[in-house]
């Protein structure tokens, strides 16, 4: 009888927290980071103290031991202040712990595990220069001598690999089995052969890194390889159906930050001797972009919502990821607009958003790559 309300309270208490780390700690670092293309190590610490960086880990390896709509939450809630924070923890929380969580013997969780939630950010390294969307045609090999594996090859698009300490790698270790053959290695930073090459100089997102990486004849022990061998194909795609709605969390806080930043001052602004949301041109505007957002954000929480109780989620998250993705592109154009000129400036945060939104519409599989899948469903279906 107690638990709902008890459960509405401790999400509450959570969410706020999240909130005020954003604003207080996040908040005054967002446009030097932009501008300097570089994440704020205070930034990372502060993930790590307020446990977001291992949500729904169990709390005997220091995780908080909360759920997958949690990770929505604060990755939604980091994303209204900075998209690039919150791609941080949603790599972190919707790829790499629940990775090891689900796969990874005793030894790798009180190894690895116990450091992603107290001090060291991990990668997902999936993307290579000729595959992207194709992403199992990956060139990246594994070869097996005697208890270790030799990996040699390359990544490219990694999030987050300038501050890594544990990179996630899908490579092949059975060229002639094709995809059957890609299987996920534990590769620590400091591994010999590694190395994080140039970091893009991209668009959007910029505190967030993203960087090439080398593997030069990298020796990794058979005790490395998380899960089973050949399966690495079903864990990348099982993750980046979850990790979708992680997306979408993203672009719909992406956008209500946007959105957030921009009302006030279309209700200051005075011209014609009025404000210009008394327009009815502009209101009209107003409330069909609020209305979309609504909409992204609730299509977001149904799929997060029906992976929690382990119902088919994956045409919802692709539906979320996509829909969120246009709604975050539209929204931040439209709150470009309303600004006029002072919004097409860096005197004001609305620039960063919209350059932010475009992310949406190409990582963890492409708009396209989302409607393709959508249309898959549908043709099941019917
Ligand atoms: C900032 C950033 C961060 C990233 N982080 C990571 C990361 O941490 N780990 C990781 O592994 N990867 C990461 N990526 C890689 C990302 O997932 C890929 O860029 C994405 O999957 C698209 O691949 P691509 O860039 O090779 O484009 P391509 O696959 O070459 O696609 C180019 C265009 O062709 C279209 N297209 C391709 N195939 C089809 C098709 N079958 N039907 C219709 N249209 C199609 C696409 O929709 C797109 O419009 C990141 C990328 C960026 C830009």
């Amino acid at each position: 009888m107690f638990l709902v309300p008890l459960i509405t309270c401790i999400c509450s208490f959570y969410f706020l927290s999240v909130r005020k780390f954003a604003q207080d700690r996040i908040a005054p670092l967002v446009k030097a980071m932009d501008a300097e293309s570089k994440m704020d190590s205070s930034v990372i610490q502060g993930l790590f103290e307020l446990g977001l960086m291992g949500i729904e880990v169990d709390p005997k390896y220091g995780g908080t031991g909360a759920s997958f709509f949690s990770s929505i939450l604060a990755i939604e809630e980091l994303a209204k202040v900075d998209p690039s924070v919150s791609v941080l923890c949603d790599v972190q929380n919707t790829l790499i712990t629940t990775l090891f969580q689900r796969l990874g013997t005793e030894e790798q969780k009180e190894t690895y595990l116990t450091r992603l939630c107290k001090d060291t950010v991990g990668s997902f390294c999936l993307s290579e220069a000729g595959s992207g969307s194709d992403a199992f045609s990956l060139k990246t090999t594994a070869q097996k001598h005697k208890d270790y594996y030799v990996i040699n090859g390359s990544k490219m698009w990694i999030s987050n690999s300038e501050h890594a300490g544990v990179f996630l790698v899908m490579a092949n270790a059975d060229v002639s089995a094709g995809y059957r053959g890609i299987t996920c290695f534990i590769v620590p930073k400091e591994t010999e052969g590694f190395h994080i090459g140039k970091k893009e100089d991209k668009l959007g997102l910029r505190a967030s890194s993203t960087c090439a990486l080398t593997f030069d004849n990298v020796k990794v022990p058979g005790s490395n390889v998380l899960g089973s061998l050949g399966l690495g194909y079903k864990y990348a795609i099982g993750m980046l159906n979850e990790g979708r709605i992680g997306i979408a969390a993203q672009m719909v806080g992406l956008a209500q930050g946007c959105f957030d930043n921009t009302i006030p001052y279309t209700k200051q602004r005075i011209q014609f001797g009025k404000r210009i949301f008394d327009f009815q041109g502009m209101q009209h505007q107003i409330s069909h972009v609020a209305t979309q957002l609504e909409a992204a954000r609730l299509l977001t929480y149904n799929a997060a919502r029906l992976k929690e109780a382990g119902r088919p989620f994956k045409k919802e998250a692709c539906m979320a990821k996509y829909l969120a993705s246009e709604v975050a592109g539209a929204t931040t154009s439209k709150c470009l607009e309303w600004m006029g000129g002072v919004g097409f400036t860096k005197d004001y945060p609305i620039e960063k958003y919209y350059r932010d939104a475009k992310i949406g519409t190409i990582y963890e599989g492409t708009s396209n790559i989302q409607l393709s899948t959508i249309a898959k469903f549908i043709d099941q279906e019917y």
